[in-house]
This record gives structure tokens, sequence and C-alpha cells, in this order.
């Protein structure tokens, strides 16, 4: 199937094909003939499906043409729950309605309104915005709703976990009845089966068959190791492995914070973004991080969403997300359209029930890998050496041209102890 047979305009097909995709992914090929077709729609799509080109495309399809006479008025409303996010969609708008006569912006909190005001009053077609900034607009009427033709709610059960129920639903108050809606969610919760009842109208369902699932080309693994070794085998695996481009994840801002300091001391870049950033440094992290600049990213659950980062090869989970759903997120930044990536987890013995309730969402328990060297002390009954595991033989025989001198003195240790074996984890 190409997607010259989805109904899009020539226009659109040409941005689509300098975008360098050939075939619509599957929540393409279900999303935009419904879009097109004027139905409301609750998708299921997790990041890294191509979901966002699933609305974007047949979004500047009607928009496009139906155009209108007079001064350009806002007539789509994206609401996703970071700036990040919002960002990126909105460059996705951008990028994808290269030869449509239609202007964006994206607006977000963090950042001076001013310039958004100006904007704004200058008109634009299509908004992509956080839903707190969006409100504070449409408060100080700085914003005209009243022509909204089509909204979108990206990221739904985010946007609820991040509290912004409200908000979405004061929004909702300020756009017009009669409009097309659309709700993307990668879980579906009894919270966004209801705010779906409330604002979609007779809506068509898309579910991806493995819709709580990571993509298939994530490949998982957990290493069992002790809370107070993790560092240490994290900085190890990064030089062993020579792991370039590594995202890692933590559960709090100030352990974000902590462990960058901590990596850099053992001689690894590391940039960090977490919610107490500004926009502008989470911005020149993100781009130092692209650009090869920066090796390793450490990131919290909320500042990640939304990255789309391009062949991003590893995820690291520093520690493991007390809401399951949080784990599909993080490792959807890799194996993104059809690439191969790695997903690593790091668990300690504190967190076995964090690492059940992923399991139990995911359906199958995740292959543990013991680090020899970095086994967990905690409650270890003996253990038994894996064969021809994929991780042993691995981390035996990869190179390690970059090693701190801790890293080093680390390894060393570990080979006078042994060398790199994998075992299987009895602690887990
Ligand atoms: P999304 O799930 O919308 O965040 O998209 C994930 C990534 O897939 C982005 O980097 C897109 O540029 C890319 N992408 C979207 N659609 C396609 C497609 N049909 N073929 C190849 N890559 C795509």
């Amino acid at each position: 199937m190409s997607f010259e047979r989805l109904g899009l305009s020539a226009a659109i097909l040409r941005a689509v094909a300098e975008q360098g995709y050939s075939t619509p992914t599957p929540v393409q090929r279900a999303a935009i003939p419904a879009v097109l077709r004027g139905h409301d729609l609750m998708a299921g799509a997790q990041t890294g499906t191509g979901k966002t080109a699933g609305f974007a495309l047949p979004i500047l399809h009607r928009l496009a043409e139906r155009a209108t006479r007079g001064p350009r008025r806002i007539r789509c409303v994206v609401l996703a729950p970071t700036r990040e996010l919002a960002a990126q969609v909105e460059q996705s708008f951008r990028d994808y309605g290269i030869y449509v006569p239609l202007k964006s912006t994206a607006i977000f909190g963090g950042v001076s309104p001013g310039p958004q005001i100006n904007t704004l009053r200058r008109g634009v077609d299509i908004l992509v915005a956080t839903p707190g900034r969006l409100l504070d607009h449409v408060n100080q009427r700085n914003v005209d709703l009243s022509a909204v033709e089509i909204l979108v709610l990206d990221e739904a059960d985010r946007m609820l976990d991040m509290g912004f129920v409200r908000d979405v639903r004061r929004i909702l108050k300020a756009l017009p009845t009669k409009r097309q809606s659309l709700l993307f969610s990668a879980t579906f919760s009894i919270a966004i089966k209801r705010l779906a009842d409330e604002f979609l109208h007779a809506p068509e369902h898309i579910e991806m068959a493995h819709n709580n699932r990571p993509i298939e080309l994530v490949s998982q693994r957990i290493h069992p190791v002790d809370k107070a070794r993790k560092r240490e085998l994290l900085s190890w695996l990064i030089g062993s492995q020579n792991w370039r481009q590594v995202l890692v994840f933590t559960r709090t801002k100030h352990g974000a914070n902590r462990l960058a300091r901590q990596l850099e001391t053992d001689g690894l870049n590391t940039a960090v973004i977490h919610g107490n950033k500004s926009q502008g440094a989470r911005t020149r992290a993100l781009e130092a991080f692209k650009a090869g600049k920066v090796r390793v990213l450490v990131a919290t659950d909320i500042a990640a969403r939304g990255l789309d980062i391009n062949q991003l090869p590893h995820v690291v989970n520093y520690e493991l997300p007390n809401v399951p759903e949080d784990y599909v997120h993080r490792i959807g930044r890799t194996g993104r359209a059809g690439r191969v990536g790695e997903a690593i987890s790091l668990v300690c013995n504190e967190e076995k029930t964090y690492l059940a309730d992923i399991e139990r969402l995911l359906k199958r328990e995740l292959p543990k890998v013991a680090i020899e060297g970095y086994e967990p002390t905690v409650a270890q009954n003996p253990v038994k050496p894996a064969h021809n595991h994929h991780g042993h033989a691995k981390l035996q025989d990869s190179p390690a041209p970059m090693r701190s001198r801790r890293g080093k003195r680390h390894h060393n240790r570990r080979r006078n102890a042994g060398g790199g074996r994998a075992q299987e984890p009895s602690i887990l």
C-alpha cells in the first residue's frame, strides 16, 4: 500500500516523499482515511508508530481543500502534554505542509508569552499547544478559538497523568461544538474513555494489535544490580559497549542532575533535561545530543515525552518507572520507524514490584542478565551462568575505546574477577 492510495493531495504527497517515507505505517493506513472522511477518531497508538503524520497529513489536506477567505483564523488546535512534543508536532505540520498555504505555530509555557501573542495576532491556521499556556491565552483573550474545525488531543493518557484534564475541559468549552475531534493515546484507561465519551462524537476506533506493547524491534533486557552500583555499571556499559548515543531515564529531576554530574566525572559527556530546565536549556541539550556532541542524555519521563531522535540506538532505564505505561513510552524512544533499538533496565531489589507491574502490562517476562562483577548482593541465591546469551558474548567481545579512568578501574577489577560474564539472576 502506498501513500498515493490514501486520497491525499499532490502537494501533501510531494512533501511526504521529500521526508523519505515510502509506505504508510499501520496507524497511518487506518487513521488517514478516517480523518479524511471527517469522522471523529479514537486511536490507540504510541509514539514511534508514525501517529503524528497519521493526523497531520489528513488535517493539512482537509484544511487546504476548504480554504477560507479573509484573515487567517485558527482552524485546527492540537493539544500536547509537553513543550517538546508540541514543538515536534508543529515542526511535522511545517514539514508536511510545505506545499500548502497554511500557517502553524506552537505555543507552550516556559517562554515569554509576548512573541506568541504577536504570532497569534498575525494569524495562524494550525495551533499546537500545551494546555496550560493555551488556557492562559484564552483567559486573556489573546486567542480566538471560535473558528476551530478540528481538535486533536495527542498523547491524551499523558495529558491526564500530568493533571491537565481540567485545563483540557476548559479549552473544550472555548471551542465550537460542531467540529471534528481526534484523540490519540498509547493506553486506554477508564479516565481516557470517559474523556473520549465527553468530547468525541460517534468516533471510529483504531487499535493497533499490540496497543500496550513496545515496538517489536526494541530488544529489551534487565540487568539486576545493587542500587548503589548502578552508576558504575552504567558507566561501564557505555564505555565497554562503546555506546555513542544513549538516553538514560531517572525517576526524579534531582536524581537526573546527580547522575549527570557523576557521569561527567566518569568522563562521559552528559546533558540533562527535566521539567525545571528552561526551554532554552532543554533545546540546547537536545540539539547537542542529536548532533553527537553529547553522548549521554539523562531525562525524566515528562521531559522525554515526545522526543524524536532519529536512530536512537540505546535507551537505559536507570530507575524503573512506577507507572508501567511509562516503561512503554520510554522504550518507544528507540526502535522508531522500523529501526532496531535496545532498551536496558538496571533493576535493583527495591524495584521488584515495578518490574512485576511492567511485565504484567507487557504480558511477558523480560530477559534478565546479571553482569559478572555487578551481580546483586541483596537476597542472592546461587546463580546458573547463562550460556550463549546475547549479552554474554557482546559484553566480553566488545572493544572499549572510550573508558573513563574510573570505568577502567572497574573494568579491570571485573576482568580480574572473571570478565564480563552474563549470568541468570536470582533476585528478580
Ligand atoms: P511519531 O510516532 O509520529 O512520533 O513518528 C515516529 C518517527 O517515524 C518520526 O521520526 C517520523 O518522521 C517517522 N515516520 C513517520 N511516518 C513514517 C513513514 N511512513 N515512513 C517512515 N518513517 C516515518
